[in-house]
């Protein structure tokens, strides 16, 4: 990848006497060297990516420190690799997006937790949840209950974060139970600061391997009969020494309340949730600047598993609890709940009654239910600012509402998210939309992945989505059960993580007669633009940085691994000829070959080859060296204004301005100054055979002598001929 963390390589060395400043994500980072962890895996998704790509190009301070490094081809593999540390006392992280990636690694997590685990396991994941999430709206807590794992939610502030991970680890040693750390986005990209300690080089490492495998113990496989005793374990003893480690360490921090105030009611609190309780309990007047609250908080930095004795100190003397936890089911009371009742601790437990059912626990929303709650417990409270500053915000929504009915007459239609200006993935969408002109409408089964955003307009693409390198297995049920033939696609990242198994495999055996597009961009780039093993080598891109890296410099490409497959009908197509790949989906979706057919469209990402061109660029502009870059623009004297470009491109660089010609009311077309030239307008116009407006222009800096000389004999001319 062309990202560089250089930087951020650079704090993971720092030690004893220095002060960490930066992003969360990267303290969990450090924390994981802190801690002693032998090895470190994972599969890259938001908000965790960090993580991984940054210890992968730390690569040669992980080697001076013995650390083994290992980006796994998905999920799955990342937790199956956890089984190192069933046996040996090798303490061991590994990372990726849940709900999701928890999903792919399920199998080898309970697994993993049945026998349990010697040496200490964490797996941090990107609790991408509410907000902005990317990803089904689950809750890995969920799997935390059913396979008795230990389940971290650290406060959102770094050295509490640090503090967890170095207690997590011992907390699993303790209880032989794995650990998950849940990171929701604001937690990852919290800012602040901790006091760092040296990293500890572990004793099992690259540098002192083990001199021999464990002795054979039939107990630590996950295999019945030994599976039952298993299961007794993890109620009998794991839970209860993980319960007595919790208390004992204080891993959940209390924090009284001011003395005197409020202390018949109190607040319990998932900790990754804390710093937006301490906002809201600002908005209602009941914390100070500082943090520091009137109401007793107890904020779960383990929320999985609940210690009973200290739910029950907590709550003794009170009349009330409010209990703050984030969407559906409401695991976490109804944990509480059932606890007291059985201590036979009598008290109001409030929560979800109050709050959103589902959706963020955003300040907003904690901030009218702690009203409510307050209102009801803590009657002498003033909450009328608290209660005018919620019912402003919904008259200013109301307000801008209103504004924009008066003004175009609906509701503002949703901004979604689009491919890149200049996405080599956009013009194979602009190729089926033509192709499905000829052979008639297709079923799309759509995939995970950047090509993902054809499902939005103008390309409204996709029948569905079942996960990542899923969309050929999805389409199995479909296929035989239809009269045209169904067009599965599939990025190169989930062709890698699973679809060549799930997928290829499957419809190879079963002799399926369907189509499948495999976009080829060289990365995984929906997650970060992280390297798989069919990118090409450094070598190619050194050679011609701005030019488009073809795969086929490396060995293992997609090609010949379908080839050894046996995958009979494969087309490779550059993606951005547009009117070659119309005519390859017509001839897949049409063709009396009735087996697997695979189009591979080849177009490399084109993030990545303009964060490698433009250093380049700038660099050749420095030093005065001539530049040219290819430019497209609409001529608007003939536009017509019908737009059909723009329906077949949803380029964000191709847009509408008004109409200079006063007669016309139509606005024409316009390309704005982020274009990056990539030529699908000028690919557009010739394979729909559009209106000639589209234009090709360079725009050359620092010009040849010869150059010059041209311009300076065309130039009256041109101004000559523009007068006329
Ligand atoms: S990251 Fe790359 S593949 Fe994804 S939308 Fe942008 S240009 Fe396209
Ligand atoms: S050529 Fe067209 S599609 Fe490509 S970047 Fe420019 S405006 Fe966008």
């Amino acid at each position: 990848m062309e990202v560089s963390f250089g930087k951020e390589v650079q704090l993971l060395r720092l030690g004893r006497g220095d002060t960490f400043h930066g992003e969360g994500i990267l303290a969990i980072t450090k924390a994981l060297l802190q801690s002693g962890v032998s090895y470190v895996g994972g599969y890259q998704g938001a908000p965790v990516s960090h993580l991984l790509d940054v210890l992968v190009q730390a690569r040669p301070y992980m080697r001076e420190l013995g650390v083994h490094v290992q980006a796994c081809a998905n999920e799955a593999s990342a937790a199956a690799m956890l089984g190192a540390s069933i046996h040996y006392p090798l303490r061991g992280a590994v990372t990726w997006k849940s709900i999701v990636g928890t999903n792919v690694a399920a199998d080898a997590l309970s697994n993993l937790s049945s026998p349990g685990v010697r040496g200490g396991v964490l797996i941090v994941v990107g609790e991408d949840y509410g907000e902005g999430a990317s990803v089904i709206q689950e809750r890995t807590h969920a799997y935390a209950l059913k396979s008795s794992m230990l389940m971290l939610d650290p406060r959102p502030e770094l050295g509490t974060m640090v503090r967890m991970v170095e207690a997590g680890f011992a907390l699993s040693e303790a209880s032989n139970m794995p650990a998950i750390m849940e990171l929701r986005v604001r937690a990852c990209h919290v800012r602040g600061s901790f006091e760092c300690k040296d990293n500890v080089t572990p004793a099992v490492s690259t540098l002192q391997p083990l001199p021999e495998p464990a002795a054979f113990d039939y107990a630590r496989l996950a295999h019945p009969p030994v599976t039952f005793a298993h299961e007794k374990l993890k109620v009998e003893q794991r839970i209860p020494a993980a319960c007595r480690h919790i208390a004992a360490h204080g891993l959940n921090e209390l924090f009284e309340g001011r003395p005197g105030h409020h202390s018949e009611v109190g607040l319990i609190v998932q900790g990754g949730l804390h710093n937006v309780l301490v906002r809201s309990l600002q908005q209602l007047g009941l914390a100070d600047a500082f943090g520091a609250s009137e109401l007793p908080i107890l904020a779960l930095n383990v929320t999985f598993p609940l210690v009973p004795e200290q739910l029950a100190a907590f709550c003794a003397g009170k009349r009330s609890v409010f209990v703050v936890e984030e969407g559906q089911p409401d695991y976490i009371e109804r944990d509480i709940v059932a606890t007291l009742h059985r201590l036979a601790v009598q008290i109001d437990i409030h929560g979800k009654d109050l709050l959103p059912a589902t959706g963020e626990v955003t300040v907003e929303a904690l901030s009218a239910g702690l009203t409510g709650f307050v209102g009801r417990y803590l009657p002498q409270h003033p909450l009328q600012s608290a209660r005018a500053w919620l019912a402003a915000n919904t008259q200013r929504r109301d307000a801008v509402a209103r504004q924009i009915a008066r003004k175009i007459g609906t509701p503002l239609p949703p901004r979604p998210p689009t491919f890149c200006v200049g996405c080599p993935e956009r013009p194979v969408f602009a190729a089926l939309k033509l192709a499905q002109q000829q052979v008639g409408p297709v079923h799309v089964a759509a995939d995970i992945g950047c090509h993902a955003f054809a499902t939005f307009e103008p390309f409204s693409s996709g029948h569905s989505i079942l996960g990542y390198g899923m969309s050929l297995a999805s389409s199995a049920g479909v296929s035989p059960l239809m009269q045209r033939r169904v067009l599965s696609v599939m990025g190169d990242g989930g062709f890698w993580h699973n679809g060549l198994l799930t997928g290829v495999q499957s419809a190879l055996f079963n002799g399926d007669d369907s189509v499948l597009l495999i976009m080829k961009n060289g990365y995984t780039a929906a997650t970060g633009t992280q390297d798989i093993i069919s990118t090409p080598d450094e070598d190619a891109k050194a050679r011609e940085p701005d030019k488009q890296r073809s795969v086929v410099d490396h060995d293992a490409t997609i090609e010949s691994t379908l080839k050894g497959l046996g995958v009979q009908w494969m087309r490779t197509v550059h993606t951005y000829h547009v009117d070659k790949m119309r005519k390859t989906l017509e001839e897949a979706l049409t063709t009396p070959f009735a087996g697997l057919k695979v189009i591979i469209a080849e177009g490399e990402c084109q993030l990545e080859r303009q964060r490698r061109a433009k250093p380049w660029i700038a660099n050749l502009l420095k030093t005065g060296r001539r530049v040219s870059r290819v430019r497209y623009g609409v001529d608007e004297d003939v536009c017509n204004g019908d737009h059909a470009c723009i329906r077949l491109s949803g380029c964000p660089t191709l847009t509408l301005k008004d109409n200079p010609d006063p007669l016309k009311l139509d606005p024409v077309a316009s390309v704005i100054d982020g274009c990056v030239g990539c030529g699908l307008c000028g690919e557009n116009a010739h394979a729909a055979t559009l209106c000639p407006s589209f234009y090709r222009g360079e725009v050359v800096t620092n010009p040849t002598l010869a150059e010059r000389v041209v311009e300076a004999l065309r130039a009256p001319w041109r101004r000559r001929l523009q007068l006329t």
